[in-house]
């Protein structure tokens, strides 16, 4: 393996190196807009593994969702 420890590490947000502080951003400002993304949901992954315990059976058994109790 190389060794990319090392390198500059860049701001997911504008590139910019990042900066100790604020890792893995490069200032405050960015670690918020960043925050902001994940608050509106838009790193909200299409096709996100679901749970299988909450999909419906696969097997045809009709899940009414009538409280059988
Ligand atoms: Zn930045």
């Amino acid at each position: 393996m190389s060794d990319t420890k090392t390198r500059t590490a860049r701001c997911p947000i504008c590139k910019k190196p990042t900066v100790q502080d604020y890792r893995p951003f490069c200032s405050k400002r960015c670690a918020d807009i960043d925050l902001g993304h994940w608050f509106k949901g838009d790193y909200a992954i299409p096709g996100d593994p679901v749970d299988p315990a909450d999909l419906p059976p696969a097997d045809g058994t009709p899940d009414e969702g009538g409280e059988n109790k």
